[in-house]
């Protein structure tokens, strides 16, 4: 039987050289060497086991890279200093000027931005498209598309995008299929399911404690050396290198990954179903009405539920603002940017996380100025929770 991915991340023996059971923090930016041709073996990438220079590689970065391949059933993974790095890193190993990207229309605001704005200065054409429509996705490649670009659930309309078909499209084609999975990490395992590259904001679910940004990318052996080559790697070269004492924190939340993931997933069902019976307009990929209901049920690793996130239509800016104010004072969360925290959080994507989005784009992906979105917290009591958010939408 396969292993769930907490699983296959509790089997790894991982413990410091003194047999401490979290593994040493290796506190140093660069490493000795008793042979000098050692360090060139190193150089060249020939010396199993030995490090260089943590921008290259860290023991203590290694560990957390390890934890997430295992997780992901990738052969390797690399960490990086933020969920965005892990992003453009891989855009920019796989894409070279005068290439061609499909991405989904819906995606984080930040990728958005850079695949709008700024990828335009190396000559790198993008194309948005509803990624649930497949004809589309397939219509839009060209013969210098490099690769499919999506997110498993969407930010913030909460699509989910069907991996084994956009990876079929993708080998077809002989492009890369690349998928942010921050909002569904071990609910959806894209590399399992056919996609060649896996991003992650570890900021939000992974770590869950919103001390500090951070991001990951998952792949074969092939793509993370290319990355993290010395001479030519988009990686190494760029910089984005994680810091080993965060990486030693991340570890060890991750170990409370799957656990957080069930509880987060329960009470966001639970609050769904709520608004819907109060006639509130719910978007959640859990309810059986939801337009990627079937898509998710048939890729998810159903223990683990159907994520922490909903989406509500309070139709105007004016409406969302005023009920978040509500809800802020009366204890049911933050009004604040970000997801996965131990705390509910919300915002109104269209003029936070999703303002990088052009209005116009905004209306075309059917992103209403009214919708909140929450990453619902932790809450032992989420009964409790409702009758708070119920009063808080009495007050409106
Ligand atoms: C937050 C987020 C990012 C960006 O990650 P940072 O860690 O903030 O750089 C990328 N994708 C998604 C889906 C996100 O939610």
């Amino acid at each position: 039987m396969q292993k769930d991915p907490s699983t296959k991340i509790f089997d790894l023996l991982q413990f410091g050289e003194y047999g401490d059971v979290n593994p040493s923090v290796c506190d140093s930016a660069t490493f000795t060497f008793m042979q000098a041709k050692t360090m060139m073996d190193t150089f060249h990438g020939e010396a199993e086991g030995c490090f260089l220079y943590s921008r290259h590689w860290n023991p203590s970065n290694k560990y957390l890279a390890d934890a997430l391949a295992a997780m992901e059933g990738t052969e390797s993974a690399w960490v990086t200093a933020s969920g965005m790095a892990a992003i453009t890193c891989s855009i920019l190993q796989i894409c070279n000027s005068g290439d061609h990207i499909v991405c989904s229309l819906t995606t984080y605001g930040g990728t958005f931005a850079f695949l709008f704005n700024y990828v335009k200065k190396f000559n790198i054409d993008v194309t948005f498209v509803d990624i649930t429509n497949l004809d589309l996705v397939k219509q839009a490649i060209r013969p210098n598309t490099r690769m499919i670009y999506t997110e498993s659930m969407t930010n913030p309309l909460l699509q989910i995008s069907d991996i084994p078909a956009l990876a079929k499209i993708s080998d077809d084609h002989h492009i890369k299929l690349v998928v942010d999975n921050t909002f569904t990490p071990m609910i959806v395992a894209p590399y399992q399911l056919g996609a060649h590259i896996v991003v992650y904001s570890m900021t939000k679910f992974i770590n869950g404690k919103n001390d500090c940004v951070a991001g990951a990318i998952c792949a074969s052996h092939e793509f993370i050396n290319a990355l993290s080559d010395v001479n030519a790697g988009t990686a190494m070269l760029l910089g984005p290198a994680l810091d080993p004492l965060r990486s030693s924190s991340i570890l060890k939340n991750m170990h409370t990954l799957h656990i957080r993931m069930k509880q987060h997933s329960t009470n966001a069902m639970y609050l769904a179903v709520k608004f819907k019976e109060y006639g509130i307009k719910i978007n959640y990929p859990g309810l059986p009405e939801n337009k990627g209901h079937k898509t998710l049920k048939g890729m998810m690793n159903p223990e683990f539920g159907f994520g922490g996130l909903i989406a509500i239509d309070m139709v105007t800016a004016e409406r969302a603002a005023k009920l978040m104010e509500i809800m802020e004072k009366s204890g049911v969360g933050y009004l604040a940017v970000s997801l996965g925290y131990f705390k509910t959080l919300f915002s109104n994507s269209g003029k936070s996380t999703s303002s990088e989005v052009p209005e116009e784009i905004q209306r075309e992906m059917g992103l209403s100025e009214g919708l909140v979105r929450f990453s619902v917290g932790l809450d032992n009591d989420i009964e409790n929770t409702w009758q708070k958010i119920q009063s808080c939408l009495s007050q409106m």
